[in-house]
């Protein structure tokens, strides 16, 4: 191992027990992005441990945000508040590290509690995906913070409520803190259990377009009617048209009509879009004005279009490679062999990358089978993926990206 002698001093400052003491106890809360309560208990038990770190710790409030009910009506949708912590906010050379407290396990899932599948793994819900990461963060920082090289360099650190459901209303904090950043570490599980990093993403996009006619008899005067319903059919089928190799469109659900004898006057239609670059952002965003117009004049109805890319791709730059390289070198240097590969997925690093910051969005536990009752955690990652963060860290603030 090419470790320098500061650096293992480092490493020795990490505690896998107390990790796994955190994350077990992280995991027995139920966190669903939907579950306020809870968010709040969580967000304090991360308030109290991430205050051991210099820096003011506060739980900002999310931004509003809205969503569309079955009857397309605007409702606003509660979150919970967000974790920000400055740390030397007036060092020239700081970063960003980001996670999420929330999970996708709403508090009535069966899903709540944690065992042990073996000696190594440990099944229990936002274990990998991220109370386990949020865990390897702190201990990373703790042991930076004990090397002489951290007082030259300043981060922030963020941890919101909302990441399972798209950022909506921690996006504005994320990019407001991604500005003039070097680089920046988010702590999502790795792409695959042997460590594997997600490289490349695509982005993701989440539309409702509400569709208003006019409903009438539709035995008595169905030339009267305009029928919701079937323009919200025309959009759908023609949405799906618009797919090609750097777009997937997948129309989810279509809401509406009324009883048989009556035509439907109100529809909503949802969709999801997986763009895989910024051009091919723009000419859906161009073709589905067009599409709208089309429809509007061909039924007779109109159309409200409400939500938007949530998630803009993230292609992997120079700037951005070169911190993939670091992270490699880090990790061989350890004795961890790392890759990195494209994903399908989106997450924080999008948004981050979306402000020309340079980011890891992997650098949390091994694990697998997320977003699923057996999602797993393995539990020796803790202190391996620790140590590589910390070491990352020392190396950046030492000028390694220079
Ligand atoms: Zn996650």
């Amino acid at each position: 191992m090419k470790l320098s002698h500061e650096e293992r001093k480092l490493i020795e400052l990490i505690e896998q027990e107390a990790m796994l003491k955190r994350t077990e106890r992280w995991s027995a809360i139920n966190s669903g992005t939907r579950n306020l309560e809870g968010l709040s208990v969580q967000a304090n038990e991360l308030a109290d441990a991430f205050a051991t770190l210099p820096g003011e710790v506060a739980l900002c409030d999310p931004a509003p945000v809205t969503s569309v009910d079955a009857e397309g009506r605007e409702v606003a949708l509660a979150h919970g508040r967000h974790l920000v912590l400055n740390v030397r906010p007036a060092a020239p050379y700081r970063f960003l590290l980001t996670g999420h407290m929330d999970t996708v396990y709403p508090v009535e899932h069966a899903f709540q509690q944690g065992r042990w599948l073996d000696a190594d793994t440990l099944n229990a819900p936002g274990a990998a995906d991220m109370k386990g990461g949020i865990a390897v963060m702190l201990a990373a920082l703790q042991a930076f913070e004990a090397s002489p090289a951290a007082e030259s360099v300043g981060y922030d650190v963020m941890i919101n409520s909302d990441e399972e459901t798209g950022s909506l209303s921690s996006a504005a904090l994320i990019a407001e803190l991604a500005q003039g950043k070097a680089a920046a570490l988010t702590y999502e599980p790795s792409a695959l259990p042997d460590g594997t990093l997600a490289h490349s993403r695509g982005g993701s996009g989440n539309y409702s377009l509400v569709v208003t006619g006019r409903s009438a008899h539709a035995g008595r005067n169905p030339q009267d009617g305009r029928n919701a319903v079937v323009a919200a059919a025309a959009l759908a089928i023609s949405l799906k048209s618009m797919e090609h190799g750097e777009l997937s469109v997948n129309p989810a659900r279509i809401e509406g009509g009324s009883a048989n004898n009556v035509v439907p006057d109100h529809a909503v239609l949802r969709f999801n879009i997986r763009p895989r670059n910024a051009t091919a952002v723009e000419i859906f965003n161009a073709d589905l004005q067009r599409l709208i117009g089309i429809i509007e004049n061909g039924h007779e109805v109109s159309i409200a279009l409400h939500g938007g890319i949530s998630r803009p791709p993230k292609p992997v730059d120079e700037r951005a490679q070169r911190l993939f390289d670091l992270v490699r070198r880090t990790g061989a240097d350890l004795g961890q062999e790392i890759g990195w590969q494209a994903s399908g997925g989106v997450c924080d690093g999008n948004n981050i990358a979306a402000c020309g910051v340079p980011v890891v969005d992997t650098m949390g536990v091994r694990g697998g089978a997320i977003h699923s009752p057996d999602e797993y955690l393995i539990a020796s990652s803790l202190a391996e993926r620790a140590a590589l963060s910390a070491l990352v860290l020392h190396r950046l603030a030492t000028g390694g990206l220079q």
